[in-house]
């Protein structure tokens, strides 16, 4: 069958997004290909689709365990046979499906990395005709990556002692180049087709909020968008509970996860979410890799996390469907000093050396100054992350919250100056705080203690707030006419950028918030979802989703493996009156049809 049939047939869809087919076509001509995706672009069809169409299995290696359920169990409902292996399976569990893997009965089979050489499987793999190696999170092979795995090299291994190469396949949503180019050597790609789409997430509307009275606006947002599914990210077990606590306080649907929790307690949650019975997770970052929720419509960061990569992955699990979404981030100072401290107590695995250690250290400090740039840039914030991964940008996105945000703009070379020769008529390195409160004049015992206030510079900037004298440092700092230590004193020294602006040969324009600032309105970029309904057809969408609810709790699978929010969209636009028509809407394939097609067709009906 060709690959449109085949795309059809099990997904429901009409066209390939824009990748999918180059490496679909890549891995059916034999070749190895990586592809270097953003979350939600849809890897697994570039993988799914060629596996269908090739003579063998497919073996897909993955580092989750619900991963791997969830896709297995897609593919299943979508009439595909599939297996995965982990330690989640008894060994009587392994062996059968070990078994009817043998005897042909899959054509995709998930495994875990550190099952690959066991000699039960490696037995397996000398049995049968494997068409292709898929390494779905790729990046876990490499070591400069976050996510490191060591089990991950068992691949390579792996794919040395199988007697006939198959095809190899990687998937990864990670782009920096170190990351690309250790996949390709590590895993040995041989003249791999190399993909990488573009990062940005268009239906995604990225926002900046200042961490003032963030549990009201956090309320306030929620209370907003009370039928819509969200998650909170919050930096340690202790915020997790003390959102949590305000939000079922006002009458909330929220539920929570931390590796605080039992194991037992943390699944229960995470299915309550997953099932849309709690539409709102409150949780550390421990929370969400391996959620294939497709329907998450905001990503709140309540704390700011630890680097770009960190936030782009969270905040990445909103909007999977394609449907516009939001991603705040609430900004403090505060947290650049908590996640300094959680970086300070961070382990570090045995094997590495004292050297590799310090340079971990000093590229998680970096990680972590470029990440507190997103939180007080005034440009483009969608541009800001676009070129932190490497991509080029135009210059505005409208569709962030400063490109919305009104600005004006301000002379303020007189103010720098005065920083300027303060910090260095302070010589000892002090932080932005303490050089902004000599500058405006504080009576503290500190800096009295520090003998600051016997500066020339002391008290000559008593006309501006120390709030926006500590702005104009932070931008100093990024602009790189300051430089910060890394540590958690974060002291500030002259770059040789300070020369000529303290000869007044360069001028120091800053953008700043105008007064009563209104909320930007949210654009309407990226497809539409449910809100763009109108009433009749919100009613209807409800009808359809309480019916995908219930079928979800018959079937023991969560909703969006049913039907996606998408779908059900498509559904109340077309209205399909017969199969026909149903087998029109995106996300209808044949499997599911068969078994769900009258129920919702019934339903539309009614
Ligand atoms: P990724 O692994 O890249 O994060 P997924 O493979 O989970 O993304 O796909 C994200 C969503 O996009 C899924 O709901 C999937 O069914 C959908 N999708 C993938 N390919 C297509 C396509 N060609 N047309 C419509 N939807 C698609």
């Amino acid at each position: 069958m060709e690959k449109y049939k085949i795309l059809k047939k099990y997904f429901g869809y009409d066209t390939f997004r824009y990748g999918q087919e180059e490496l679909i076509d890549g891995i059916l001509s034999g070749q190895d290909v990586l592809g270097i995706m953003p979350t939600g672009a849809g890897k697994s069809i570039c993988y799914q689709v060629p596996a269908l169409m090739m003579p063998g299995i497919t073996i897909v290696i993955s580092p989750l365990i619900s991963l791997m359920k969830d896709q297995v169990r897609a593919l299943n409902e979508a009439g595909v046979h599939a297996a995965y292996i982990n330690s989640s399976l008894t060994e009587g569990q392994i062996e059968k499906a070990m078994y009817l893997a043998g005897q042909g009965r899959y054509k995709l089979i998930y495994v875990a990395p550190e099952r690959l050489l066991s000699e039960l499987f490696m037995d397996f793999l000398s049995r049968v005709q494997i068409s292709m190696v898929t390494v779905d999170e790729a990046h876990c092979i490499s070591q400069w990556g976050q996510d490191f795995r060591p089990s991950y090299l068992n691949i390579v291994h792996m794919i040395q002692r199988m007697q006939t190469r198959p095809v190899v396949s990687a998937f990864t949503a990670t782009a920096t180049e170190e990351v690309k180019n250790d996949i390709q050597c590590v895993l040995g790609l041989q003249n791999p087709r190399v993909l990488v789409t573009g990062f940005d997430r268009e239906n995604l509307y990225f926002e900046v909020q200042s961490g003032q009275q963030k549990d009201t606006k956090i309320l306030q947002y929620i209370k907003e968008h009370e039928k819509e599914s969200g998650i909170v990210y919050c930096a340690t077990r202790k915020n997790v509970e003390a959102v949590y606590e305000l939000l079922l306080r006002e009458g909330i649907q929220a539920t929570r996860y931390h590796a605080g929790l039992s194991s037992e307690e943390r699944k229960r949650n995470q299915d309550q979410f997953i099932f849309d019975e709690k539409p709102v997770m409150v949780a550390t970052n421990a929370f969400g890799m391996g959620i294939d929720k497709s329907n998450v419509r905001y990503v709140i960061h309540y704390n700011m996390p630890q680097s770009m990569e960190n936030y782009y992955q969270e905040a990445g699990r909103a909007g999977r469907d394609g449907g516009r979404s939001e991603c705040i981030l609430f900004y403090s100072p505060q947290d650049v000093r908590i996640n300094q401290f959680l970086l300070e107590e961070k382990e570090f695995r045995e094997e590495l050396d004292q050297e590799e250690m310090q340079a971990v250290k000093e590229r998680d400090a970096l990680r972590l100054k470029l990440m507190t740039f997103y939180g007080t840039t005034r440009d483009c914030l969608r541009g800001y992350i676009l070129n932190y991964f490497g991509e080029k940008t135009k210059r505005r996105c409208e569709n962030c919250s400063n490109c919305l945000h009104e600005y004006q703009e301000e002379d303020v070379t007189e103010i720098c100056q005065d920083i300027l020769r303060c910090i260095w008529e302070a010589r000892r390195g002090y932080g932005a705080g303490t050089i902004a409160s000599t500058l405006h004049g504080s009576k503290s015992e500190k800096i009295r203690g520090y003998g600051l206030d016997r500066l020339k510079t002391y008290g000559c900037r008593e006309d501006v707030t120390e709030f926006r004298l500590k702005e104009i440092i932070s931008e100093l700092v990024a602009r790189k006419v300051l430089r910060s230590t890394d540590d958690k004193y974060a002291t500030l020294g002259l770059t040789a950028e300070a020369e000529p602006i303290l000869k007044g040969e360069r001028k120091m324009v800053m953008k700043f918030s105008k007064p009563a600032q209104k909320k930007a309105a949210a654009p309407k970029k990226g497809k539409p979802v449910s809100q763009d309904l109108d009433s009749k057809g919100w009613k209807l969408f409800e009808r359809l989703r309480e019916l995908r609810l219930q079928i979800a709790k018959e079937e023991k699978v969560p909703p969006y493996i049913v039907f996606t929010d998408k779908t059900l969209v498509d559904m109340c636009v077309k209205r399909p009156k017969d199969k026909e028509e149903m087998m029109k809407v995106s996300g209808v394939g044949d499997a599911k049809y068969e078994k769900y097609g009258e129920k919702f067709l019934d339903c539309l009906k009614g």
